[in-house]
């Protein structure tokens, strides 16, 4: 997953990349983990351009998710993608205050990624638009009922009968409350 410097030509350099979530170290712990997996490639599609000594990279990143649904824990699967847009550069440009003071600023704080040598390595700038790109809370879809409180049974594809929580004791008792507090009176 490399971009080879004396590629982009003046109309930019478009790249295709398709591999395995097993490629990238992070996807491939968080999928040995257990918590999910990753049944198709990564697919990457982006485009370079060299710009004043920069190269700026666009791009698309898209791939399969397979986990549990945090309410009614079936599995389900979900397309995951990203755009993003990334600048490296081999050396930081110097910034000068408006008092003509040199600072000292880092690559991170200006949004640049440093790069050494002639080609520039994708793989680990991928893995981390995968990795933003994972639901924090898994959902198998926004209309998920789960599961019932009561029996267990899933929602989803059936009603089991048990009806909605009863709550008239609980009313009851508040009734009771008021009523106790009246005496104090
Ligand atoms: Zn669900
Ligand atoms: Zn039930």
């Amino acid at each position: 997953m490399r971009i080879r410097i004396d590629d982009i030509k003046d109309e930019g350099l478009t790249l295709d990349f398709a591999e395995d979530a097993t490629a990238f170290p992070e996807l491939a712990e968080v999928s040995a983990a257990g918590d999910c997996e990753f049944p198709a490639p990564v697919k990457t599609r982006l485009r370079a351009f060299q710009v004043r000594g920069m190269v700026e990279v666009e791009g698309q990143v898209e791939t399969t998710l397979r986990q549990s649904c945090g309410r009614c824990l079936e599995e389900y699967e979900e397309t995951l993608s990203a755009s993003f847009a990334l600048t490296y550069t081999r050396e930081l440009p110097e910034v000068e205050e408006d008092s003509g003071d040199e600072v000292e600023i880092s690559a991170e704080e200006m949004g640049l990624i440093l790069f050494e040598g002639e080609e520039i390595d994708l793989r680990e700038a991928v893995q981390e638009q995968v990795i933003m790109a994972l639901p924090l809370q898994p959902l198998c879809g926004p209309e998920c009922k789960g599961l019932c409180p009561q029996c267990g049974a899933n929602l989803n594809e059936s009603e089991c009968g048990c009806g909605p929580p009863d709550f008239s004791i609980k009313f009851a008792a508040l009734k009771g409350f008021k009523v106790d507090k009246e005496k104090n009176k």
